[in-house]
């Protein structure tokens, strides 16, 4: 399939030190120190019932795709899912929403606009501050479809370039916005080694939708027993969405599904 995949679990609290004290080999107290320190602070921000980020996947930078809406699915196992927001960073959101994934202890994936991400580079640089991945959502958000192949070639380099001015790299992954893919993109995909993000689970968090938090909540329970996991997307740019960020963390909690932070080499 020429993709690796790094299965690393997620260092927290206790089980840290108990590695340390299994080693017996440290060379420095000063770190055995910090380690404990960072592992003490990282227990002090999450609740004792925290949803919690089960293992990280790390995926080779390299042109692939994953999301059974329009691809293959990720190498997950039954019951894990991966979080992916999209259309930000929206300074009306973005707070409230890095607060609740932080007091949860879970990590996701931002795919950002360049637009946004031009006009907020703070906030861009914010999300990878918290932990989490970012990722490309195009410029503008345009109808690449209706759009003459230069067009959405200026798109993409744009927002190429917005990304790299705000974090220092190129970015490993990119969905395209409304999920409308073309050839002339995934040509330029292809040749960037630039990974296509799509989706297995969406809960359709924009109007004309019922939008209310149960309404968010039930759609995406139903669509995770369908799926049995995934790739779900959000918008934490949506007021809504991000005001039912904590009861969609508690139905994954409540139904057993695992958080899987995704990073790109
Ligand atoms: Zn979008």
């Amino acid at each position: 399939m020429g993709r690796r995949t790094v299965h690393q679990p997620v260092q927290r609290g206790r089980p840290a030190r108990q590695r340390i004290r299994a080693g017996g080999e440290m060379k420095s107290w000063c770190f055995v120190m910090l380690l404990c320190a960072a592992a003490a602070n990282a227990a002090a921000d999450c609740a004792p019932d925290a949803l919690g980020t089960s293992r990280v996947l790390t995926l080779k930078r390299e042109y692939a795709a994953y999301g059974t809406v329009q691809h293959g699915p990720l190498p997950l196992e039954k019951g894990e899912v991966v979080l992916t927001f999209d259309d930000g960073p929206n300074p009306e959101t973005i707070g409230g929403v890095l607060r609740t994934l932080a007091s949860q202890c879970v990590k996701a994936t931002f795919f950002m606009t360049g637009a946004n991400l031009a006009r907020h580079p703070e906030l861009g640089r914010l999300v990878v501050q918290a932990g989490h991945t970012p990722a490309l959502h195009s410029f503008a958000h345009p109808p690449l479809k209706s759009m003459a192949a230069s067009e959405q070639l200026a798109d993409l380099a744009h927002g190429m370039q917005s990304f790299t001015d705000v974090f220092g790299y190129a970015p490993a992954a990119y969905r395209f916005p409304f999920l409308e893919e073309t050839p002339a993109i995934l040509a330029q995909l292809k040749e960037h080694k630039v990974t296509v993000a799509s989706i297995d689970v969406g809960i359709e968090d924009y109007s004309p939708n019922d939008m209310r938090s149960a309404a968010l909540v039930g759609r995406l329970v139903d669509r995770l027993r369908q799926t049995g996991g995934g790739i779900v997307l959000m918008h934490d740019a949506n007021g809504p969405t991000a005001e039912a960020l904590p009861a969609l963390l508690k139905a994954i909690h409540d139904n057993g599904y695992k958080v899987v932070h995704l990073r790109w080499e």
